[in-house]
């Protein structure tokens, strides 16, 4: 008995002295993440100084320099050789306010206008870009996809045509969880994926109708993302296909096109959603012609490394955008695209976490990574360009952790891991959270694709574990309803939109210090982990 008891105190002494000791280790890195700093990192990054933070302006030379300066002062070795820089190179093609897009049956043309009730772009780099009459094929969600045995496309030959599709895919419009993910948006109800599916399939032009709903974000969004220009990495699928245009219209835009052909809408877009749907030739044409103004641009990803002790030649990796819109004289008043919550927040924390790192007692096994990328909001570019083009070989990169907007609404109980079950790497997360009495949560809106929309995916399609760790919904004060209502309405009133100011008087940085203590722990495993 006495025996036993002993064995059983002396583990207990063990289990509390290496308790101690692992806390211990993390105290001063855990310490050093305050309000002052990440406050004082945000404001910098969202003043109107660094203008909105667009790619390949004054604004980027600005917001790079701070990044690598804030690296070097904390005490990280550039990422990229001597240089704290991963030149990006880009295409930047504009939008010709005044091209002309007409549809017609024969008899009657429609002419709608440009930002109003249609927008878009070419993708190609020629000086003028002609579409002439191009028969429309309506081809519902212009999705082919073998392993939800669904093809929008079969028997279609679309050269020389303009296919035109519905935004998000048929699980959405149905709820029917056998199709595709259900009400959870899949790679294919991405208006990306449908301009590339139209690109492989040989298409002359194509149209996304917008819906509210069905797109998660009102016209305005849209607008504002392809007013100006679009910047497209150098090497790109579309300059290899005989794609002319990329183009959304609203839906009263579509309600008319529609009715020009003489094709009931309603009728055709629910038949589009069900098995067995079949392509619509819509017998109205097409035409286009934009004068092109193209630009070669160079835009920067910023690498700053802390090195590891005994497995250093591993690495993981902390992802964040540091770019936004920049400045859109289109908006009245206040014109600056300051993209504070998005992402000046996920930026800072990079320099938090990076700090608490170099606090650590015990230096970590694994190398860590921070990666500030580049063209986020212009397509995932510089996340796409980096797993593309490493700075260090993706087979030895252990993992992800992407940071795209950080929690200003005050603490949760929950942390969201959108695509959760979709990489080995949610159980640190989930262990993390554990620890400080909190909870992870799958992504409370699954419909609006946000799994598709940051830049761990990038990596997800190189083939790199990556998770995708949030801010919460379920708000300790408030409750979990509160969370999604005030989510929602930030989303409706400031995302890109220039109201997503940095306020520190209405943001509750509580919560937001308390995730940041996660993604550091959680990173802080990934790199110890056995
Ligand atoms: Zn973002």
């Amino acid at each position: 008995m006495f025996i036993k008891n002993h064995s059983i105190y002396l583990l207990s002494v063990l289990l509390v002295l290496s308790c101690t000791s692992e806390s211990e280790k993390l105290e001063s890195a855990l310490q050093s993440i305050s309000v002052q700093d990440i406050q004082a990192r945000i404001e910098t990054l969202a003043s109107d100084d660094f203008a909105g933070r667009a790619p390949s302006t004054p604004g980027e030379v600005k917001t790079i320099n701070y990044l690598a300066q804030q690296f070097k002062e904390i005490g990280l070795k550039p990422g990229n050789g001597e240089s704290y820089f991963q030149e990006v190179s880009l295409i930047k093609i504009y939008a010709d306010k005044s091209m002309v897009f007409n549809i017609s049956n024969g008899k009657k043309k429609l002419s709608p206008e440009f930002a109003k009730e249609f927008i878009g772009g070419t993708p190609q780099i020629g000086d003028y870009i002609m579409v002439d009459n191009s028969e429309i094929v309506f081809v519902g969600y212009g999705i082919n996809a073998p392993e939800y045995g669904w093809n929008d496309y079969e028997g279609l030959d679309v050269k020389g045509k303009t296919v035109l599709m519905l935004i998000n895919d048929p699980g959405y419009a149905t709820s029917d969880s056998t199709l595709f993910e259900g009400r959870t948006m899949s790679l294919y109800g991405r208006w990306t994926y449908k301009f590339e599916e139209a690109a492989r399939q040989g298409a002359t032009a194509a149209i996304i109708i917008h819906e509210t709903g069905a797109a998660a974000y009102p016209w305005g969004v849209v607008q504002n993302s392809w007013y100006d220009s679009k910047l497209y990495l150098e090497d790109n699928m579309f300059l290899k296909s005989d794609l002319q245009l990329q183009s959304w219209v609203t839906t009263e835009c579509a309600q008319k096109l529609f009715d020009l052909a003489g094709v009931n809408y309603n009728e055709i877009s629910v038949s589009a959603s069900k098995r067995g749907f079949k392509p619509v030739k819509m017998n109205v044409t097409a035409s286009v012609s934009i004068k092109n103004k193209v630009e070669y641009a160079k835009s920067n990803n910023v690498a700053a490394v802390w090195p590891g002790k005994d497995k250093s030649d591993e690495y993981l990796i902390y992802t964040a955008h540091w770019d936004h819109f920049g400045v859109n004289p289109a908006f009245e008043g206040d014109s600056v695209l300051n993209g504070a919550v998005d992402n000046a927040t996920g930026t800072a924390a990079l320099l938090e976490i990076a700090e608490a790192f170099t606090k650590l007692a015990k230096q970590q096994d694994r190398s860590v990574l921070f990666l500030a990328v580049t063209c986020e909001e212009q397509g995932l570019l510089g996340s796409e360009f980096y797993a593309k083009n490493p700075l260090f070989p993706l087979e030895k990169t252990v993992g992800v952790v992407n940071i795209d907007a950080l929690n200003i609404l005050g603490k949760t109980k929950d942390m969201t891991i959108t695509g959760m079950g979709k990489s080995n790497l949610d159980h640190y997360a989930v262990s993390v959270l554990e620890k400080y009495g909190r909870y992870a949560a799958p992504d409370p809106m699954p419909e609006k694709g946000g799994y598709f929309r940051s830049d761990h995916i990038s990596f997800v399609n190189a083939g790199v574990q990556a998770l995708y760790l949030s801010r919460g919904v379920d708000n300790v004060e408030h409750g979990k309803k509160w969370g999604m209502e005030q989510t929602e309405k930030w989303i409706v009133e400031n995302y890109h939109k220039p109201s997503d100011n940095y306020e520190p008087e209405k943001w509750d940085f509580e919560g937001m210090i308390e995730d940041l203590k996660i993604y550091f722990e959680v990173g802080y495993l990934i790199s110890n982990a056995k």
